[in-house]
């Protein structure tokens, strides 16, 4: 049976949206453990202006805590970091992949188009983030399906199923990660809402952003209106996204002297 922890790996605040959270996951079963995104990292800790850039440092209003990093909440937990051999990336944005040359031993599970985008040279990437050149496994597209939508079956060394679920969009191989447990999912729609008021209602600051920042957005409306219809029709799947501020207690951790 495999274990979901849930790790708040940073804190955005950009303008009109309040503080956001960094929802990653540590998910272990059988002394194996994997890392759903990664969030900010000890290097990006360690040297913003070198590793970001002042532009998103001022934008995203960033806070840089190294408390924050996957690495430390996974050594507080009682886990050796170095056993985290592989993570899971639901795309290639500077906020989702920092902490991941904290663990450089680990297997980087993403997508083909994403990373085919990564290698492209598309401007929205911080391609020295991966200069620790991880180990990579590409997922193309495959015959596989979950409650309708295209699935790709992740290569992990757990006999849960974990799939990659194509939500294309906010970059072109944008995906979510669905994990069973028994009769239930659950799915980390990585950014493909930013916040879960954008399932309910269209007329929302946030979707603004949401347009302004996606590679495709005509793509990025059919991916969250897929979402829309299987939490309508579905009981079993909890959604979650990255950013939604409400799963944590954002207001304690801000109050945490830097
Ligand atoms: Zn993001």
């Amino acid at each position: 049976m495999i274990n979901i922890h849930h790790l708040n790996c940073g804190i955005l605040s950009p303008p009109g949206v309040g503080s956001v959270a960094c929802h990653c996951l540590l998910l272990e079963e059988d002394g194996h453990l994997a890392l759903v995104d990664a969030g900010f990292g000890l290097r990006d800790i360690q040297s913003p202006l070198k590793r970001i850039g002042q532009d998103k440092i001022d934008f995203y209003n960033i806070r840089f805590d190294a408390r924050h990093t996957a690495v430390h909440q996974i050594e507080d937990m009682g886990f050796v970091p170095a056993y985290v051999r592989d993570c899971i990336i639901t795309h290639l944005d500077f906020d989702h992949i920092g902490g991941l040359d904290d663990f450089p031993y680990s297997t980087v599970h993403v997508a083909a188009e994403e990373y085919a985008s990564f290698a492209s040279g598309n401007p929205r990437y911080l391609h020295h983030q991966l200069g620790h050149r991880p180990k990579l496994e590409l997922y193309e597209k495959g015959a596989c399906k979950w409650f309708g939508m295209e699935a790709r079956k992740l290569k992990l060394p757990f006999s849960t199923t974990v799939y990659l679920i194509p939500l294309f969009g906010h970059t072109k191989g944008h995906c979510g990660v669905a994990i069973q447990q028994n009769e239930n999912w659950i799915l980390h729609v990585g950014d493909a809402f930013y916040l879960e008021a954008e399932l309910f209602s269209e007329a929302q600051k946030i979707a603004e952003v949401a347009s302004k920042s996606a590679d495709d957005d005509h793509q990025r409306k059919l991916s969250l209106k897929h979402l829309m219809d299987l939490l309508a029709s579905n009981k079993h799947i909890k959604m979650l996204s990255y950013h939604e501020p409400s799963f944590f207690n954002l207001e304690a951790e801000l109050s945490f002297k830097l």
